[in-house]
């Protein structure tokens, strides 16, 4: 029997229009929310996710403020314009669009933003807080992991979930998250030796590896959830995730497709922050 497909454009429309309806109440009680995004360089792949996010914010009526700044800016100058933003008090989220330019300190430019104001849940406070189970910014990509299972009603509590990868931004926060939610939880690495033993354990399986077709229909135990985070431009230009999906699906339970799965997720947890931002920092709501 083939894979209930888990649809992301389904669950991130549902996410956004919850965004959008708790936005019109911001903007009702004084203030519309409001997400700066500073994009450093001429990147097309990132001037594509800036324009998107740019986008969302005007379909959930969420401000947004964009600073396009030149390739060959100065940290300093940089870390001026975080420090303007974080002291702006009509600024509820502040975003840097990664990469960034070699000569910059991605590190240094994700700690300068403040903590209250970090929608992307990078900060290592908001780390700190997401690892010892406090309220705070979930990084949105993980996050949008967690949302689709629980969309789907899919059982986390007390399953075999197994992360392939341990990237800072998706691997070691989903595996973090799906603990949080009491899964037993495998993480799985480059330099993991018996992975497809493993995976064939799992009950949820969460790809995060950036190789095309990694994971194969016979690494799956039936009737598994398959949640592809990876991201893969193929040489004749078509995306394609971290798994194989055609044979996947007929051994999986659900399965998410690329496109149309985990990516749109991500910018609509992004609006979500954004709007909880807005309303903890006016004194309402909490995360
Ligand atoms: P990364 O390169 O930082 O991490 C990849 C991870 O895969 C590493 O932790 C590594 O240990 C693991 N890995 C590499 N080779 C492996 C192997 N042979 N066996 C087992 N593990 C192996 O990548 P990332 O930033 O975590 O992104 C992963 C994928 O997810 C990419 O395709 C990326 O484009 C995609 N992505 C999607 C979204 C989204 O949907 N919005 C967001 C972020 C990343």
């Amino acid at each position: 029997m083939s894979a209930e497909i888990i649809d992301g454009k389904e669950i991130s429309a549902y996410i956004k229009q919850q965004a959008a309806d708790r936005a019109k109440a911001c903007a009702a009680a004084g203030r519309a929310p409001c997400l700066a995004v500073i994009l450093v360089g001429d990147d097309p792949a990132s001037q594509v996710y800036v324009r998107n996010k740019h986008r969302a914010c005007e379909a959930c009526g969420v401000t947004s403020l964009q600073y396009a700044l030149p390739a060959d800016t100065t940290q300093e100058a940089l870390l001026a314009l975080i420090g303007k933003l974080n002291a702006d008090d009509a600024v509820d989220g502040i975003l840097c669009q990664l990469p960034l330019p070699e000569h910059l300190d991605e590190t240094a430019v994700t700690d300068a933003v403040a903590p209250e104001k970090d929608v992307d849940g990078f900060h290592p406070v908001n780390v700190g807080k997401m690892l010892s189970g406090k309220d705070c910014f979930l990084p949105c990509t993980p996050a949008g992991v967690i949302e689709m299972l629980k969309y789907k009603k899919i059982p986390i509590a007390g399953k075999h979930a197994v992360v392939i990868g341990r990237s800072n931004i998706v691997g070691k926060p989903a595996a973090a998250l799906l603990l949080r939610e009491n899964a037993t939880v495998t993480v799985c690495h480059s330099r993991t030796a018996n992975l497809p033993e493993i995976v064939k354990t799992a009950d949820i399986v969460v790809a995060a590896v950036g190789r095309p077709g990694f994971v194969t229909a016979d690494m799956l135990k039936p009737g598994c959830a398959v949640i592809d985070v990876g991201i893969n431009r193929l040489p004749d230009g078509s995306l394609a995730g971290d798994v194989d999906f055609a044979a996947a699906k007929e051994i999986a339970g659900f399965i998410t497709p690329v496109p149309g799965g985990v990516g749109p997720m991500t910018i609509a947890m992004l609006m979500m922050n954004t709007v909880k931002s807005a309303e903890k920092r006016s004194g309402k709501g909490d995360f």
